[in-house]
């Protein structure tokens, strides 16, 4: 029988043959680090989504923020011989030994959204603007206190992430490059004294752990003094945090909440800027993370010109990683509906 024949007759029977298939471009593997926030589970989702769409297979495993789990997944990663691997690393300075192995069989390696470092096996890295995050945390702080026209002295308590993320410096860092002439000046009062990455990391990015350093900052330093804004990288922390001042009243006519920040428009930091608690967050459009490193692999096995437009900024050690920087948006209540309902990330049923 003739291949047309076969495919016509596979066709009328409801059988969809081999060849309508999109192309088999083979197989890439992403690890991503955790299950425990939702922006990871959607960014895996959509890496899937996205890389299917465009003919490959995909293998994804999370880690559930061990190390030693990460590594292992991404060895045996290497064992199923990917073309690709994509990795949101948990700790970005412990892989190079499994990357060198990947790199010795030919699989090329994209970081995602977190940079991987001391290793010369990172093709490129995939991520958002992460300093222009700590900028919009802060800038929000910035207006909502009246800073610019000279308002002050108010209370602020200072939340890093996690310091085995390269990603928690620059937001740190970005945030400090607006909040730091306010405190030289006086204008912003950090009561604790703790400052520096050194003194306010998270590690593992854990709500539990800030909610019980946040409970120890209110009774050490506000037993007699209210804590007007806070600065929170991630809106897991934020939830925490926020927890942790309406234990002690906060929210209530009397002591209003103070300013709380936040990243990920993640569904509970959402709701609870509909309900007034928390004051703002960062979306960051995982759909789009997914299709600029799906289009990185793409062009990268297809020998065409990867998009980058950073090749300065992130300096892993070993070498600068070109990279591709999305440009995050800050939310809060006057355009929550317009950037995560009207753009389809969230339905509105679930509000
Ligand atoms: C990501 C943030 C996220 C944090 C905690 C960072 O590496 O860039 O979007 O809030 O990890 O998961």
């Amino acid at each position: 029988m003739k291949k047309h024949t076969l495919v016509i007759l596979l066709g009328l029977a409801g059988l969809a043959p081999l060849a309508a298939h999109a192309a088999d471009k083979g197989l890439v593997a992403i690890s991503m680090p955790t299950k425990s926030s939702a922006r990871w589970i959607a960014d895996g989702s959509n890496m899937v989504k996205s890389l299917q769409a465009k003919g490959y297979k995909t293998d994804l495993q999370y880690a559930e923020d061990d190390i030693p789990n990460q590594l292992a997944q991404i060895e045996n990663m290497i064992t199923k011989g990917p073309k690709v691997l994509v990795i949101a690393a948990i700790d970005g300075t412990t892989l190079s030994d499994a990357l060198s192995k990947a790199a010795s069989k030919g699989i090329k390696v994209i970081a995602y959204d977190r940079l991987i470092k001391g290793s010369k096996n990172v093709d490129y890295y995939a991520t958002f603007d992460n300093f222009q995050v700590g900028v919009m945390q802060a800038g929000y702080i910035e207006k909502a206190l009246h800073l610019k026209e000279g308002k002050g002295p108010y209370n602020i308590e200072l939340f890093g992430g996690s310091p085995d993320d390269n990603n928690a410096f620059f937001f740190y860092n970005g945030a400090m490059s607006v909040l730091k002439p306010y405190i030289d000046k006086g204008k912003l009062v950090v009561r604790s004294k703790q400052l520096g990455m050194d003194k306010v990391s998270t590690l593992r990015w854990d709500g539990a752990v800030a909610q019980a350093r946040m409970d120890n900052l209110l009774s050490a330093n506000y037993s007699n003094a209210k804590v007007d804004a806070v600065l929170s990288p991630y809106d897991g922390l934020s939830i925490g945090i926020l927890s942790s001042l309406k234990g002690v009243g906060y929210g209530t006519p009397k002591l209003p909440m103070p300013v709380v920040t936040g990243q990920d428009a993640e569904l509970p930091s959402v709701k609870s800027i509909l309900a007034h608690e928390q004051s703002q967050t960062v979306f960051k459009d995982t759909r789009e993370l997914a299709k600029v490193t799906s289009d990185m692999i793409d062009a990268m096995l297809a020998n065409k010109p990867v998009p980058v437009n950073d090749t300065k900024t992130y300096n892993n050690g070993v070498k600068v990683v070109p990279s591709y920087l999305l440009k995050p948006i800050s939310v809060d209540i006057s355009n929550w509906k317009q950037v995560l309902v009207d753009t389809g990330y969230y339905s509105k049923g679930m509000f």
